[in-house]
C-alpha cells in the first residue's frame, strides 16, 4: 500500500513490482545499518529518511541495526549517540533495535555450514601473500595452497581458530569461489579474521571476528528484510551478498544501491571527521560545524528541515554533490515560518538621543512573526540610550549606503524615525565610538504621519534593559567546494577555513531573550537564524549559535564577483 505523498524513484520502483509479483509475500521491511564507530552525519540521514521512509509509506517495518562486527574501533557512547541521532530526527524502530553481534554464534555456525560443503576453507598464507595471490584487475589470481584442505581439516583448523590457539593474521576462513573471477571481490573473500580484541558488547567470548561481506546479508537474512538498500560503493559486493545466502539457501533480501550522499565544504566520512575531532579542529563531535547530526542540532537545525532536504534531493544512481546552500534554505523555509523575532546587536555603537527625556521608558509593540500573525506582539523598551549595530553607520557613506550617517534620517524599527546630529570619537584612536542623534516624536511606532519617506530601516536595543549575551558566527568549514581537492602532499584539512568560527563576546540582546531556554530558536532581525547553545548557553550567560544567516551570502559575493569580472 504506497502512500500517497510518496515520491516515486527507482527504489520505490523495484519494491512497486516486488509486491506486484508478491516477491515477499505483500511485505516490505527495510533496516538502517550504522556501524557504531563514530557519530552519524547529513549523510547517515539520507539513508536513515530512506529507509524509515520507505517502511512508512508501504505500511512496512524498518530495523535498526549496529553492524558492529569491528572490536578495534567501535564503542558504547558512538552506539548511544546513534540511537539519540535517530530518534531526534523523528524516527522510531519500535522492538526492533538489533546488533549483528548478537548473530555472532548464529553467523559462526552459518561458517560451519559452508565450511562442511566445501565452500569455505582455512587459509595459512600471510595478509602479504593473499594481496600476491589475488591478482589484479587486468590479471587473475592463483589458487592458495591451501585451497585444497579437506573438509574435515578446515573444520578442526575454524575451530581452533575460534579456541583462540593460533595468532593473529596466522590463518583466515575464506570462501572457496573463483581466484580468476572478473570482480576481484569473488576471488576467495575473507569470512573470518582472528582479532585478539574485547568486544565492546561481547567482551571477550570471541576472537575471530566475521567480514562485513560476510555479515552483512547474513544478518539482512537473518531478519527478514525484504530490501537491503545501501550506497554505490557496495555495487561490487552484490554478487557476493548474493553468493553467500544462495549457498546456504537461506531468505533472500534484494541489495538495491543508491549514490551517497556528498555535500559541499564539507567531508562526510566518519574517519575523516574522526580526524577533526582528534586533532582539535573542532570542538567535538557535535562542533556547530560539523556536518554530523549532533553538530546540526546544536546549530540550530530542525528534525524537519533535514528530512525535507532529504526528500529534496531525491535518490539518484549517480553520484554527485550536492550544495551545501541547498540544505541550509530547507532551514531557512521554516524557520520564516516559524522562529519568533528578536532586536540583537551584535557589535554595539552606542547612540544617545539628545532630545529624549532622561529617565523615561517607553514600550513599543513589536511583531514576534510578520509571517504568522498568531505569534502575536511583544513590547520592546526604547529609552534615551540605544545601541545599534557598528556596520550600521559610516560617517562617510558610500554610495548605496542607506544607512545611518552624519545629518542622515532613518527608521528605527517599531520606534521613531532619528537623525544623526554629532559623532564622537576617541581622542587616540579617532574610532566612532558614540552618535548623538535626535528623534522626532510624531514618528511613533516607525511610521512619519507627513508621509516623509527615509531609505533604511535599522535595527537597536535599548541600553539599560538589555541583556549581555555571547554571540558565535559559523562559516563553511572547508574553503572549497569539494575539500578533497588538494595540493600534492597535502590532505583535505589543507582546505580547512581558518574563519570559520567568530566569536562575539559583547552582543546586546533585548530583553525579551531573557533566561531563554538552551536550544530555541529565533530570527534576530536583519541578522539571521540563532540557537541558544544547548551546552554553554545558561540563564546567568546566554550563548547564541548563528543557525544560518537570512540569506545565502555566497550566492550575492559569488554573484557580485561574476559582475565585477564582466565590467
Ligand atoms: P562513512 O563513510 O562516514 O564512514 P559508512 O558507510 O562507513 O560511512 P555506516 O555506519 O556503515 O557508515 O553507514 C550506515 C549506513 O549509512 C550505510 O547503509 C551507508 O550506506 C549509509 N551511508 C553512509 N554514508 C552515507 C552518505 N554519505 N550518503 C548516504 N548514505 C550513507
Ligand atoms: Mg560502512
Amino acid at each position: 500500500m504506497k502512500n500517497e505523498k510518496s515520491k516515486s524513484n527507482f527504489i520505490r520502483d523495484i519494491i512497486d513490482e516486488d509486491l506486484k509479483t508478491d516477491k515477499y509475500g505483500g511485505r516490505v521491511h527495510t533496516r538502517f545499518p550504522p556501524e557504531p564507530n563514530g557519530y552519524l552525519h547529513i549523510g547517515h540521514a539520507k539513508s536513515i529518511c530512506l529507509n524509515f521512509g520507505i517502511a512508512a509509506d508501504y505500511a512496512g517495518l524498518c530495523n535498526l541495526r549496529f553492524d558492529d562486527t569491528n572490536p578495534e574501533t567501535e564503542e558504547i557512547e558512538y552506539a548511544e549517540s546513534i540511537k539519540e541521532d535517530v530518534r531526534w530526527l523523528g524516527f522510531d524502530w519500535e522492538d526492533r533495535l538489533y546488533y549483528a553481534s548478537d548473530y555472532f554464534d548464529q553467523l559462526y555456525g552459518y561458517a560451519v555450514q559452508l565450511t562442511e560443503k566445501g565452500m569455505a576453507y582455512v587459509c595459512d598464507l600471510s595478509i602479504d601473500q593473499i594481496r600476491e595471490y589475488r591478482g589484479t584487475l587486468t590479471k587473475p589470481g592463483k589458487d592458495s595452497p591451501y585451497r585444497k584442505r579437506p573438509v574435515e581439516e578446515n573444520l578442526d583448523l575454524l575451530n581452533r581458530m575460534k579456541e583462540g590457539e593460533f595468532e593473529e593474521g596466522s590463518r583466515i576462513l575464506r570462501a572457496k569461489i573463483d581466484m580468476s573471477h572478473p570482480n576481484m571481490l569473488m576471488r576467495d573473500p575473507t569470512f573470518y579474521r582472528i582479532r585478539k580484541k574485547t568486544h565492546y558488547r561481547t567482551g571477550d567470548k570471541w576472537c575471530i571476528y566475521p567480514t562485513y561481506d560476510f555479515t552483512h546479508c547474513l544478518s539482512d537474512s537473518i531478519e527478514g528484510i525484504t530490501n537491503s538498500i545501501c550506497t554505490l560503493e557496495f555495487e561490487n559486493n552484490r554478487p557476493l551478498y548474493d553468493w553467500i545466502l544462495d549457498q546456504l539457501e537461506v531468505h533472500h533480501p534484494q541489495q538495491t544501491e543508491f549514490a551517497r550522499l556528498n555535500l559541499s565544504h564539507t567531508v562526510l566520512s566518519k574517519r575523516k571527521l574522526l580526524e577533526l575531532v582528534e586533532e582539535g579542529h573542532v570542538r567535538g563531535w557535535d562542533d556547530p560545524r560539523m556536518p554530523t547530526i549532533s553538530g546540526l542540532r546544536r546549530r540550530g537545525y530542525t528534525p524537519e528541515s533535514i528530512r525535507n532536504f532529504c526528500d529534496q534531493i531525491g535518490v539518484a544512481k549517480a553520484n554527485s554533490i550536492v550544495d551545501l546552500v541547498q540544505l541550509e534554505n530547507s532551514l531557512r523555509e521554516e524557520l520564516n515560518r516559524t522562529a519568533p523575532r528578536f532586536m540583537a546587536v551584535l557589535r554595539p555603537l552606542k547612540v544617545v538621543i539628545v532630545n529624549y527625556p532622561e529617565d523615561k521608558v517607553e514600550e513599543l509593540d513589536a511583531i514576534n512573526n510578520p509571517e504568522d500573525p498568531s505569534m502575536g506582539t511583544r513590547k520592546v523598551p526604547f529609552s534615551r540610550v540605544l545601541y545599534i549595530e557598528q556596520d550600521d553607520f559610516r560617517e562617510e557613506p558610500p554610495k548605496k549606503f542607506y544607512r545611518l550617517a552624519p545629518d542622515r534620517e532613518v527608521r528605527l524599527r517599531y520606534a521613531y524615525f532619528i537623525t544623526c546630529v554629532d559623532v564622537i570619537k576617541d581622542k587616540n584612536t579617532g574610532e566612532v565610538v558614540e552618535l548623538h542623534c535626535t528623534y522626532d516624536p510624531a514618528t511613533r511606532g516607525g511610521d512619519s504621519p507627513d508621509g516623509r519617506r527615509v531609505k533604511s530601516t535599522m535595527h537597536w536595543v535599548s541600553a539599560n534593559q538589555a541583556i549581555d549575551a555571547e554571540v558565535r558566527l559559523y562559516d563553511n568549514l572547508f574553503t572549497k567546494r569539494d575539500p578533497s581537492e588538494v595540493e600534492e602532499g597535502t590532505d583535505f584539512k589543507s582546505n580547512l577555513n581558518p574563519k570559520s568560527l567568530e566569536t562575539l563576546k559583547a552582543c546586546k540582546l533585548e530583553p525579551g531573550l531573557k533566561g531563554v531556554a538552551p536550544g530555541s530558536r529565533c530570527q534576530f532581525e536583519r541578522l539571521g537564524y540563532f540557537c541558544a547553545d544547548s551546552v554553554d548557553s545558561s540563564a546567568e550567560k546566554l550563548v547564541f549559535n548563528r543557525t544560518v544567516s537570512l540569506r545565502d551570502t555566497w550566492a550575492k559575493i559569488s554573484k557580485a564577483a561574476e559582475q565585477q569580472k564582466r565590467t
